[in-house]
């Protein structure tokens, strides 16, 4: 049988890194196996929903670029793959199991200590926990609560769990997982009052009718897999296969979260973290490939992501190493590549137009070589590359001091670097260092003290890309009319204070 898996977020929030995890692992299986990836959106918490949650999905994996072969957008046989648009099916299940005496109509929904004692009922998308229906209606007739609730009286609609007896699956990464049935979320609501589905329902209603084969999800979802397996049980249906993906961590041992850093994928967009870096990176969070190799495009790993390799132990996220993998794609990124993906961040920080002119994105291009080895983020760029789309402030004269010089010790250093630099081709960066070594030598001072006013001059500040190749970039004039006015700065205090 083909496989079938699907993403299945609950807009209810931004698209984070364990939620892209989830996503980006189904869809590794799909594409390894030659299955199908759908999306399906859970939105039957209709007060948490929210379309800009919707629309954050949609932009975070249009960026992302990998993609599902069915859901909403998309279109497919097994739709609509939005919940809200499939209430009828629900009830008319939730229906079908009271029908097969594997669920009944509850009338205490309204009855505030029932109410309060069903978790499922407050926050439908979290896990079970605690206890608490004491199983009230369970004892009713069938044929009378059938004709109470065909009168209109409210009700919600209960799985009957299984008074004794064990339930459990064979989690594909975990093994046999079971539970006691008396320890089972006594008869978890399937059907709310408002006709609304739970999500227990709408979630086994929909893995059912959509085909699913395996479930791919975090591990927080392993205690409702009791309820889903006694529903599948009940409706007669074979569930899909189960595998819950370890949990991603901070590095203090906690589950990742705000706490830690950025955690919205949304954040890593705008903070210029490569989509390929970042699914790099978060394919690995758990899952092993091959030994000794860091490096996997989306092909990559689409051709050698097994279940097999998924990790039971918690994955650590360590920002130091997806940083690290950011640098490596952008250092793998063309120069015009790279000009495209750092335009939008020199724009936003007003230093090209956006699109960039003519003559911006030549200027880029000839910069593009000077930063690359060197960006940890695209969103270095403008800061690195100021100094040739805008006029630097002219440096204060502390600015301009060298550790050892004074104001007049500077302003010679400066310049005797100008007057050299008026000689030399600055693109040739061994033969402008050779000459300029030879020059701190007949001063008596360090190379480095020779170059630092004038790196700070031309660039207005003291780290800037490797300066000989800024100036060819920038124009030797520019340079040089920055450098005066630089010596004029030093001049002025040295004369003030002799
Ligand atoms: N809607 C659930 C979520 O937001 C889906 C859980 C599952 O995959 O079954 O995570």
């Amino acid at each position: 049988m083909k496989a079938r898996v699907r993403y299945a977020p609950s807009p209810t929030g931004l698209q984070h890194i364990g939620s892209v995890r989830t996503a980006l692992f189904n869809y590794l299986y799909a594409r390894s196996v030659g299955g199908t990836f759908i999306l399906r959106l859970e939105d039957t918490d209709r007060t948490r929903s929210d379309d800009i949650y919707v629309k954050n999905l949609y932009d975070t994996f249009r960026w992302l670029g990998f993609y599902w072969d069915e859901g909403p957008d998309t279109g497919g046989a097994s739709g609509p793959y939005i919940q809200s648009e499939r209430f009828a099916l629900y009830r008319e299940h939730a229906e079908k199991l009271v029908d097969m005496g594997k669920a009944y109509y509850c009338f205490c929904a309204d009855d505030k200590s029932a109410k309060k004692e069903e978790p499922a009922d407050e926050d439908e998308t979290a896990p079970p926990a605690g206890f608490g229906y004491p199983r009230t209606c369970r004892n009713i007739d069938a044929a009378e609560a059938k004709r109470r609730a065909s009168a209109g009286e409210p009700h919600v609609i209960r799985l009957k769990i299984p008074l004794d007896g064990v339930t459990g699956f064979d989690d594909l990464l975990l093994g046999h997982i079971e539970w006691k049935n008396a320890d089972v979320n006594p008869d978890p609501v399937l059907l709310k009052s408002d006709g609304f589905p739970t999500y227990h329902l709408a979630n086994v209603v929909d893995d059912h009718l959509m085909g699913i084969t395996h479930v791919m999800r975090a591990q927080e979802w392993i205690p409702s897999a009791p309820l889903h397996i006694i529903m599948y049980d009940a409706f007669g249906w074979e569930p899909p296969k189960l595998c819950h993906l370890p949990m991603v961590l901070g590095q203090d041992g906690h589950k990742l979260s705000k706490r830690h850093g950025a955690t919205a994928v949304d954040e890593f967009r705008k903070k210029g973290y490569l989509e390929a870096a970042l699914i790099n990176y978060v394919a690995m969070l758990g899952c092993s490939y091959e030994d000794g190799r860091d490096i996997f495009s989306l092909d990559d790993l689409s051709r050698l992501f097994t279940i097999e390799h998924i990790n039971k132990a918690p994955a650590v996220f360590d920002y130091v190493k997806l940083e690290w993998f950011n640098g490596q794609y952008i250092r793998m990124l063309p120069d015009a590549e790279l000009v495209s993906r750092i335009a939008p961040f020199m724009a936003d920080a007003a230093l090209v137009a956006s699109p960039p002119t003519a003559a911006q994105s030549a200027l880029l291009l000839a910069a593009a070589p000077l930063v690359k080895e060197r960006l940890k983020y695209l969103s270095d760029a403008p800061e690195a590359l100021r100094f040739l789309f805008a006029e630097p402030a002219v440096p204060p004269v502390a600015e301009l001091l060298p550790k050892k010089l004074d104001a007049a010790g500077a302003a010679r250093a400066l310049e005797a670097a100008l007057e050299l630099l008026a000689t030399i081709d600055p693109s040739d960066h061994d033969a402008s260092e050779a000459a300029f070594r030879a020059r701190a030598e007949e001063l008596g001072i360090k190379l480095g003290d020779l170059l630092m006013p004038l790196r700070v001059a031309v660039t207005g500040t003291k780290v800037s890309p490797p300066l000989f190749q800024s100036i060819a970039v920038l124009g030797k004039a520019t340079a040089l009319a920055r450098g005066q006015k630089a010596v004029a700065v030093l001049r002025a205090a040295a004369d003030g204070s002799a």
